[in-house]
């Protein structure tokens, strides 16, 4: 299945450089808090997100959130699939 990234079009980061939301070395704790200032702005927040935690980003901020965010959402959201799936069997 194809996936539907229409709301792309509407990112707030659109045009601009993506390693401003790909932090390394000293400045990466000011790179992160101003990737999330525009992200905290961005109509399409909340796709992004779930975009970054169901495909497995494990890089980078999406949805306004911290790789250590990203990391913590993905967590739950798998431990919660599993009782779902094993719910549904
Ligand atoms: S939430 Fe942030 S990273 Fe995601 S599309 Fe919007 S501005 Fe870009």
């Amino acid at each position: 299945m194809i996936p539907n990234l229409d709301w792309l079009a509407d990112a707030a980061c659109a045009g601009m450089d993506t390693r401003a939301f790909f932090s390394t070395g000293r400045h990466a704790r000011a790179q992160v808090n101003a990737a999330r200032r525009v992200c905290a702005a961005c109509p399409v927040r909340v796709q992004c997100g779930q975009w970054a935690i169901q495909t497995g980003e494990k890089w980078g901020v999406w949805g306004g959130m911290s790789q250590r965010q990203l990391r913590q959402r993905r967590r739950r959201f798998t431990s919660r699939a599993k009782t779902d799936f094993r719910e549904a069997a």
